[in-house]
């Protein structure tokens, strides 16, 4: 079964833009992008098109490769006092030259929609309510939506990232799967990947996974979003996987449409509950 991430996700914006609507809601997101990398500026331009489609009004503020952290401290904190903007959203990664763990604990937590804010990340360690990171988030719903069992499940994480590999294992986690993490570092990968029920590989290496480390009838999850002679490829060898796997996510049209629909899901959830008191 290949699961459509990209059918989903416009399903879901659907849903949505209905949503926003009949709630009578006017969502704003404010994206930041330091720096011209094309890669960041495109996905930025994706956030703001998905935005357009469901009716959310966005920003962009762009800044040039030389700002200062400074700088960005100042903008997210006219951003943070701005009451018409409901989320903000800095598009990593920044310039090595920035301390990105400032600018992250700048966002307010509750402006913070891409969920990376230190009190969000401890409310998802801690299980409490509060905005999921988008990719992870967006994974969670491609497993419900597609009824793949979980509760006690074994599930393989490839990758400790703090935006994509951890808190996909802390949400299987909560979601009573159990879970091990692997990591550059981890000794016999395939060995571990085989017992996996539910394998997520978000190490960004092309490949990595093949045939011979998927347990027969498995959901491969590939959050790779990997640039190969022009083409966007995922980590997972999708031909000779999809042939042993259960239900597998296609690079592109799997995980990539559901962060983004997930990204618009938290910028409304903010807008919903902007008027009441976050913690
Ligand atoms: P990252 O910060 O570079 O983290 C990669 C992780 O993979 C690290 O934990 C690293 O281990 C691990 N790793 C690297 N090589 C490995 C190997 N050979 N065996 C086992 N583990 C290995 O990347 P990220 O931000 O998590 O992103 C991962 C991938 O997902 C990238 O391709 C990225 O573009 C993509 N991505 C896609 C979406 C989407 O919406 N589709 C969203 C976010 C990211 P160490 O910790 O030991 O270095």
């Amino acid at each position: 079964m290949i699961l459509d991430g990209k059918g989903l996700a416009a399903r879901r914006l659907e849903l949505l833009k209905e949503d926003i609507i009949e709630e009578g809601l006017s969502p704003t997101l404010a994206t930041v992008i330091v720096g011209d990398d094309p890669a960041s500026h495109m996905y930025v331009r994706m956030k703001h098109r998905a935005c357009e489609q469901v009716g959310i009004s966005s920003v962009n503020i762009s800044l040039p490769e030389d700002t200062t952290t400074r700088t960005i401290l100042e903008r997210i904190r006219q951003l943070n006092e701005d009451p018409d903007i409901d989320g903000i959203l800095v598009q990593l990664p920044l310039p090595k030259t920035i301390d990105t763990e400032a600018v992250l604990a700048a966002i307010l937590p509750e402006k913070d929609v891409d969920g990376f804010h230190p009190l969000n990340m401890g409310r998802l360690v801690t299980g409490l309510k509060g905005t999921r990171p988008c990719t992870p988030k967006g994974i969670m719903t491609l497993l419900h939506e597609y009824k793949i069992p979980i509760a006690g499940k074994r599930a393989v994480i490839v990758g400790r990232s703090v935006d994509v590999g951890r808190p996909i294992s802390l949400l299987l986690l909560h979601a009573d799967a159990t879970v091990t993490i692997c990591h550059s570092k981890t000794e016999n990968l395939p060995e571990i990947t085989k017992q996996a029920d539910i394998l997520v590989s978000a190490a960004g290496k092309p490949g990595i996974i093949t045939a011979g480390m998927v347990k027969p009838g498995a959901t491969v999850i590939d959050v790779g979003t990997n640039q190969v002679n022009g083409k966007l490829c995922g980590d997972v060898a999708f031909e000779e996987v999809e042939r042993v796997a259960g239900a597998i996510t296609p690079v592109p049209g799997g995980v990539g449409p559901m962060t983004i629909a997930s990204l618009m899901e938290n910028t409304t959830d903010i807008a919903r509950n902007r008027c009441e008191p976050f913690i």
